[in-house]
């Protein structure tokens, strides 16, 4: 591996020298390559993909720099991303991850909810981005349940249908996407600025048991797609649920659209990750339809 050109990119982004002394590689990301460049009393975060992608990198910069913009929940700095020859890369202040604390969970409830209160004007974004690795179009709508349905629920069962996920789940998704204005049924969301990838893998503490959160798919949608991810795979502490809910107090429907909201990340899945997911996927359709039936 070739590191001139990130280091150089570094150095400008920086305009301060920087000698690569170390290279170490990092555990833990699903989709990139990711090292922590050792410089003399300076570290950088770096992920690497093949160049092509450099529009996802392009996009989590810019993610990135809009959930830091919120000063809520702490974000790694943005410090550069672009292409060599062969790859693309983004370049991050280095986290030395710690511990978290007996307060950490409540902070991270209250800063989440913070953030999910700032108004935004449109559902969507500015950008489309992706989500895993899958491409997540983000058209502007001032209309949630028609984004949802289709930048969200129809996008991925085309996907699905594409890797010829035919059957039950061609049947179940159109009943699904007629049904969704039952779900909303005296409940109207705000856009807020979410995360979007919230799972238990994109959530750390600093070294001062500050929460930090990473890895984003931003987009402007209804809040509770964001906290019903942080549910999907082991939930996160009751202390942090109690201290979203006291800052940010939840719709009695949540509970039931979580599912609605979870459903997208697991029709996710089985396009990433294959048919271990399309029977989880049906049996979350099948019991969204009995709520409405
Ligand atoms: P991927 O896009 O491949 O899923 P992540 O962004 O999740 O990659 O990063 C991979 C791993 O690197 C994370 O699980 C986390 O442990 C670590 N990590 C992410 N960002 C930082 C950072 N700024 N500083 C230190 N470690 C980080």
């Amino acid at each position: 591996m070739n590191w001139q050109p990130i280091v150089e990119q570094i150095e400008n982004a920086t305009g301060s020298a920087f000698k690569l002394l170390n290279v170490r590689p990092l555990a833990g990301g699903d989709i990139n390559s990711a090292y922590c460049l050792q410089g003399a009393g300076k570290s950088y975060f770096v992920k690497i993909n093949r160049a092509e992608t450099i529009a996802m990198f392009a996009a989590e910069a810019a993610g990135l720099t809009e959930l830091a913009a919120t000063r809520t929940v702490r974000i790694p700095a943005l410090v550069a991303y672009g292409q060599s020859a062969e790859h693309a890369f983004l370049v991050l202040e280095y986290i030395e991850f710690g511990t978290a604390n007996k307060n950490s969970d409540r902070l991270f409830g209250q800063q989440l909810a913070l953030l999910h209160r700032q108004p935004q004007s449109f559902f969507g974004w500015h950008r489309n981005n992706t989500i895993g690795s899958t491409p997540q179009p983000n058209d502007k709508n001032d209309d949630w349940i028609t984004f949802w349905r289709t930048q969200r629920v129809q996008h991925q069962l085309r996907l699905a249908a594409a890797k010829g996920y035919r059957g039950r789940l061609e049947t179940l998704g159109p009943k699904l996407c007629e049904m969704l204005g039952h779900f909303f049924e005296g409940y109207r969301p705000h856009p807020a600025l979410l995360h979007g990838d919230l799972w238990g893998g994109n959530v750390s503490t600093d070294g001062q048991g500050n929460p930090v959160i990473f890895d984003p798919a931003c987009y402007y949608g209804d809040r509770e797609a964001d906290l019903a991810m942080t549910e999907l795979f082991g939930g996160f502490s009751p202390d942090f649920y109690t201290a979203y809910r006291d800052t940010y107090s939840l719709d009695p429907g949540y509970t039931t659209r979580k599912k609605l909201y979870n459903l997208y990340h697991i029709l996710n899945h089985l396009n990433l990750f294959g048919s271990g997911y399309l029977r989880q996927a049906e049996m979350m359709m099948d019991s969204l339809l009995a709520e409405v039936r």
